[in-house]
């Protein structure tokens, strides 16, 4: 997972929340919604291990296993967005999506402490963005 930077994302308008999955997908994590595949050139500017998969992938043959490098910053930022995202989902939207909010943010927490040792604390409102 890598981060895209200065581009912005077509459907909430989030800059620098564009991510490169581990299928070489990209993804908001402010919105969440997978926006489209990486472009070759996306992929040559990233660790060799990702060409690897760009390779494959005109090749036509998919791997299941990441072989996207992970930078720690990266993947923090991550799941901070993640978290700070369905917080605010949380907060504002309908009962349903209110009641998933509290298991995505522990699925990302749990993620987090893990990786990190620590859960990303409660932030006053303003500065949730
Ligand atoms: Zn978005």
């Amino acid at each position: 997972m890598s981060i895209i930077i200065k581009e912005e994302c077509p459907k909430c308008g989030s800059v620098g929340g564009l991510f490169v999955c581990s299928m070489g997908g990209i993804d908001c994590a402010d919105c969440g919604e997978f926006i489209r595949m990486a472009k070759p050139e996306e992929l040559d500017q990233m660790e060799p291990v990702a060409k690897a998969f760009k390779k494959k992938r005109e090749e036509g043959k998919m791997k299941t296993e990441n072989i996207v490098p992970f930078k720690r910053k990266d993947v923090k930022a991550y799941l901070d967005k993640c978290i700070r995202k369905w917080r605010r989902i949380g907060n504002d939207k309908s009962d349903l999506k209110k009641e998933m909010a509290i298991y995505y943010i522990d699925a990302f927490q749990s993620v987090r402490i893990s990786l990190f040792g620590e859960l990303l604390p409660k932030e006053e409102k303003s500065n949730e963005r």
